[in-house]
């Protein structure tokens, strides 16, 4: 926010800001739950907010729906508690049977037959919201939630939006099936957020997850895990796409993949 509102040379950019990483949680032999995880910025103009967007894509084989579902805090041992759908959260205001809901009417749908089924909710303190689906890709479910979260203005630490985000409250959410609308009266996050639509950004994370191709793109971090429990982890340090870098342009990639340059 720095740059935005006192120009190029203060600050970093929102491209900065950017991390993409994928975790295979092994549950036991030939049983996998792989979580891609990535985070872009964009500013909102019109009403100075910096806005993440988080999308966590959780991918099962598809005859394994069940894993996809969310169980109650009680029925979780630490180590499921940490492998998703149970370590995605909203944030910190969320009433997570609430959440366990939603993102279970999401997978019964799905199980009924429903073509694209999706939620969208937000939280009525901090104004974050997001959206969940799930979707098919080869011999894959994947079930995708995107959340936008306004952090303000950014100039001090008592901006009221930034300080909503610290608060330990708990807030009820507001769901609608489907699309969400907002509250008209306040600008959006989600409608704000300009940079590559949700679609591509999807279709990005997707691209990483078809066939493992992530660990092409991508160096696997090594973590002490000092006796706990922690899953193969990978992340992509090439921020920007190599073929940025070498013709500074974006050509046509539908042939290949613009990190890597492989087919
Ligand atoms: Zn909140
Ligand atoms: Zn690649």
């Amino acid at each position: 926010m720095m740059r935005f509102s006192h120009g190029p040379e203060y600050g970093i950019g929102t491209e900065d800001i950017s991390y993409t990483e994928v975790q295979v949680h092994s549950l036991q032999p030939g049983t996998q739950v792989s979580l891609i995880s990535s985070i872009d910025a964009d500013i909102c103009s019109t009403n100075p907010n910096l806005i993440l967007r988080v999308q966590q894509i959780i991918s099962v084989d598809r005859h394994k729906r069940y894993l996809l579902y969310r169980c109650p805090p009680t029925r979780r041992s630490i180590k499921r508690s940490m492998i998703p759908p149970h370590n995605i959260t909203i944030c910190e205001h969320q009433d997570d049977s609430d959440i366990d809901d939603w993102f279970n009417q999401v997978v019964k749908a799905h199980r009924a037959g429903e073509k694209k089924p999706s939620v969208s909710f937000g939280c009525g303190h901090c104004d974050t919201e997001a959206l969940v689906e799930i979707l098919e890709f080869e011999h894959q479910l994947a079930l995708v939630m995107t959340k936008w979260i306004g952090l303000g203005a950014g100039l001090t630490p008592e901006d009221p939006q930034w300080r909503k985000h610290c608060d330990w409250k708990s807030s009820t959410m507001r769901c609608t099936k489907g699309e969400y609308a907002g509250d008209s009266a306040k600008a959006s996050a989600r409608a704000c957020f300009e940079r590559a639509s949700t679609e591509s950004l999807r279709s990005r994370n997707i691209a990483f997850l078809k066939d493992q191709h992530f660990k092409k793109c991508m160096t696997q971090n090594t973590f002490l895990s000092f006796g706990h429990y922690a899953p193969d982890t990978w992340s992509l340090r090439n921020k920007y796409p190599r073929v940025i870098r070498s013709v500074g342009r974006i050509p046509d990639s539908s042939s290949f993949c613009t990190y890597c340059l492989d087919k």
